[in-house]
């Protein structure tokens, strides 16, 4: 594995439906890959989440769910988002309470995210120079971490160079 990757960069203006077809695609590869089941409500949620590169919130998702005329309850949403996230193919950004699709899912990997404050898009890397550093210093705590996702807050290219 490479150390470092760019999972997904500051898009800018695109077409950004060629970006969901390949997250669908890839979700597809994924779930056959590890023996998973990609239910229809699982896209719809993962379609829904990959509605654009910003964060989603389940309500969001719940709404979007409603507007193709689907009626599950919260619960039914959450799981099916838990089922994606489980799986590796969303993210949840945990200071925005929000989910946002991953542009390369395997291999699995934990959240590293550069978050724009201004058009709220998010770009994705994956580290693992940075993984290590902090499993080390979690060690010298005598911490034993399960998780981390570690979020930047700024404003990107496309913003600074716009405003
Ligand atoms: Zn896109
Ligand atoms: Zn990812
Ligand atoms: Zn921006």
């Amino acid at each position: 594995m490479t150390r470092r990757r760019v999972i997904a960069r500051f898009h800018g203006k695109h077409d950004h439906s060629r970006c969901l077809q390949q997250a669908l695609a890839r979700a597809y590869d994924t779930c056959a890959q590890k023996g998973l089941r990609l239910t229809q409500l699982r896209r719809q949620v993962l379609a829904l989440v990959w509605g654009s590169h910003t964060p989603v919130r389940a309500y969001d998702i719940l709404e979007g769910l409603r507007d193709k005329g689907h009626r599950p309850g919260p619960p039914t949403a959450y799981r099916a988002l838990e089922f994606l996230q489980d799986a590796g193919l969303v993210h949840r950004i945990e200071s925005l309470n929000a989910y946002v699709g991953c542009g390369d899912p395997i291999p699995s990997h934990t959240g590293q995210f550069f978050i724009c404050d201004h058009c709220d898009s998010v770009a994705e890397i994956h580290d693992l120079s940075v993984e290590h550093d902090l499993d080390r210093n979690a060690e010298r705590l005598g911490f034993h971490a399960d998780h981390h996702t570690v979020e930047i807050h700024g404003i990107c290219a496309h913003c600074q160079t716009s405003s």
